[in-house]
Formats: C-alpha cells, structure tokens, sequence
C-alpha cells in the first residue's frame, strides 16, 4: 500500500488572499454538478454574458496565428508596443522608450512582476481597500507588507488622504491607485489625484496606477490619468484589452513605466530579468493590442444612454433600490456593484457566510466583500453583466432571500 505523503504548500502562501475565486466558487461548482443552476454574478469577465470584442481584434488573431508560433521579445512584439506607446502619447503622456512598455499575459501577470522586482522583506506598499485583491496578494508574496488605506463609502468611495498621510511610512515604496476602482465603481477627480501625487512626490513613492476601466465610464464623467499629472515621481500604468475590450481570455495586458524614469535603471534591471524569465507573453493575442487601440472602440456605445452596459446599471440600481436592508453607492465606471448589508437587520457577522447562505439558498454567487480586503463585513460584490432580463430575475431571488435572512451566530460554512 502506498503511504501517505504530507505536502503542504509554501509559507509565503499563508496570507495570500484571491477570494474571487475562492472557497464559495468551488461550492458553486460542487452544486452545479448536482444539477444546480447557479447565476455566476461573481466574476468581471463579459464574454460569458454576450459581450463580444471586436469582429477586427478577433480576426488580427486568427490572421497571425502563422506568424505567432515562435516566442517573441520578452517585454512583447514592436508593433503592439508601438501602438501602445502612440496610445498614450495621444492623451498626453509621454513614454519616453518603447522598452519602458511591458506586454503580459493580463495585468495580473505585470502587477506580479513588478512587486517581484521592487520588494524586498518588509517593505510596505500603500493599497486601497476595498482593493482589488490581487495587488495586496502580491505584495505579500513578494515579502512586502500591504498596508491598506481607507476608501469612504460616505464620500463616493473616495480615497481619504488623510488617511494615507498617516500610513506612509519609513518602509514605504509605494502606493496603488485602482481608478476607475474594482470593486466599487469609484472614479477619481483630478485635485483628489493630485493631492495623492503630491504627497508620494514627497516621498519618494513610485504610483502603481491600475487603470483597466478607464473606458468603462458613464454619465460623461471625466477620466484623468495619474500618468498625465505625475511628473516628479516614477509611475506604472497597467492596461490591457480585457475589460475596456471585452477580452479577458485573450490575456492581453501592458505595463508603461512614465514621469520621473531618472534613476530607475536597477528597478528596471529587475523588471527587465523576470520578464525575460517567463520568455514573452502569449503571441498571438499580441497582434489584437495595435487593432484594438486603432479601431474606435464600440465600449462607448456600451455605456451611453440606451447602450447595454449603460442599461443593466440603471436596472440593477433601481431594482436594488427596492430590496429592505441594502443600499449601495451608484457606480461611476465599471460593471460592478459594491452593495451595503444592513448588519443589524441581518444580524450580520460574516460576510462570507453570507455568501455561502446566498449561494446555498437563492443560487446566486457573489464575492463577499472582505475578499477585497474590505474592512467590515457588511459589503459584497456583483457584477451587473447579465441581461436586464436575467438581472431582473436574480434581484427577485435576491429579495426573496433577504426578506427572512438573518445570520446564525455562529458560522456553518
Ligand atoms: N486590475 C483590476 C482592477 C481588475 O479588476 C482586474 C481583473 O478583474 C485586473 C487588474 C486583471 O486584469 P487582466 O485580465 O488584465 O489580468
């Protein structure tokens, strides 16, 4: 008979957080295959909801799947880094070098790479919370130390300044900024930017601005990018085709180093070394980067008045509005809603239980908020991909459930 082998993973694993897919999708998975239907509100991913990239970024894949078998540069192929580099410059900011633009597999690989190279043990790195959880997760496994600033439900989710004055510190390297924020919709002003440039200007912390929803904004609200004020600090932008062009699985993503780049070769040695470590990001999907960023992109039509995106927001918000014990600061930008519990009418202690209990009896999944290092445990997340027509039916069972929850206190899951 064969013994039992004990192997435990590493240790720099035992903080790292990705809850989005977490224990609740995997209890949504082992109920589907008992023949549970299950309405997936967990994810920010449109294909599966009917959202298609463009007929043109599809096909410059399939038009250079015989040019794309061989790996390529390890920071991407010239013509996509081009592109990107014309992309910026036409909003005004400058990438002085085309091998300043890094080209990943998604934004996920990039925050990654550049965590590893930037952190050593203990050092800290600033992170909204709510965040989206992947850049505390990296933080952590590349031995820094996140170190979370609150956002304000009350004042639209906005960062509190005075809250991240407070927390910079002698370790400090540096602060993300998710804007347009996952997961609570948030878009941040131009002074509100600007007051947090001016303090990471002062010291001496390089922005990382996660900036993936920059064209999924309603109402005509503004974007301004960090990269157009920051001029005295290094910043990072991350960017990619999945969700601005609806093509999570093609794993497109870019990372531009811009504003102060003087001094930085050693950090960039780093960078450098662990893209070349994982050779060069899928090929083929690099081809779709320069057609996408040349088309007119049809997300405009998507979130204007009458569009699909625009719609489902105003149908999930109104619907919401009608359900006793939830409330919820409307989205500026995103697909996503980051609704209140009302933890005394619910006698709420944990938000994960509520998922599981929302998943168990409604069939609905959801991401608890302290999955995006939420602080309380009051929050959770739902995107408003679906039809109007499906919304409208999941925000019946949502009210269904919630008009007799109440938690037990204590946890079953
Ligand atoms: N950054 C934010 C704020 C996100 O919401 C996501 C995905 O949901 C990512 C990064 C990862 O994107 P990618 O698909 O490019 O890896």
């Amino acid at each position: 008979m064969l013994k039992t082998q004990s192997v435990t993973k590493s240790d720099k694993l035992a903080d790292v957080l990705y809850d989005i897919r977490g224990p609740v999708l995997s209890e949504a998975y082992r109920l589907e295959a008992q023949g549970m239907t299950v309405q997936h509100l967990n994810i920010g991913n449109p294909a599966p909801f009917g959202f298609s990239a463009s007929e043109a970024v599809r096909q410059s894949i399939a038009h250079h799947l015989k040019e794309a078998q061989g790996y390529c540069e390890s920071k991407g192929i010239l013509p996509a880094r081009e592109a990107i580099q014309h992309h910026y410059q036409q909003q005004g900011i400058k990438i002085s070098s085309i091998e300043d633009i890094y080209i990943g597999n998604g934004v996920s690989e990039l925050i990654v790479i550049s965590m590893q190279a930037l952190l050593n043990s203990g050092d800290e790195v600033l992170i909204p919370a709510p965040d989206y959880p992947l850049w505390t997760a990296a933080v952590r496994l590349s031995g820094g130390t996140p170190v979370h600033y609150r956002c304000d439900e009350r004042a639209d989710w906005q960062p509190d300044v005075a809250d991240i004055r407070r927390k910079i510190g002698r370790r400090t390297r540096g602060i993300v900024i998710i804007n347009p924020n996952n997961p609570t919709g948030s878009l941040y002003s131009q002074p509100l930017l600007e007051e947090i440039i001016e303090l990471a200007t002062r010291h001496r912390l390089i922005i990382l601005g996660d900036e993936i929803y920059d064209q999924v904004i309603y109402d005509d609200h503004p974007f301004v990018s960090v990269g157009l004020l920051c001029k005295e600090s290094l910043c990072l932008l991350f960017n990619g085709l999945s969700k601005n062009y609806r093509a999570c699985g093609y794993r497109a993503g870019w990372m531009v180093l811009c504003g102060n780049t003087a001094g930085i070769d050693d950090y960039q040695e780093g960078l450098n070394m662990l893209s070349n470590m994982r050779l060069c990001s899928n090929v083929p999907s690099q081809f779709a980067i320069a057609v996408a960023l040349q088309q007119p992109n049809e997300i405009r039509s998507l979130v204007a008045p009458g569009g699909r995106l625009y719609q489902q927001r105003e149908t999930a918000l109104r619907l919401l509005a009608d359900i006793e014990g939830l409330s919820c600061v409307m989205p500026r930008a995103t697909f996503y809603l980051f609704p209140r519990l009302d933890q005394e009418r619910f006698n709420l202690t944990s938000d994960i239980q509520f998922a599981f209990d929302l998943l168990r009896q409604a069939h609905i999944l959801v991401v608890q908020g302290s999955g995006f290092n939420c602080p309380d445990r009051e929050h959770f997340r739902m995107v408003f991909l679906p039809t109007v027509q499906e919304l409208e039916h999941s925000f019946t069972k949502l009210q269904a459930f919630l008009k007799s929850y109440r938690q037990h206190d204590h946890t079953t899951y």
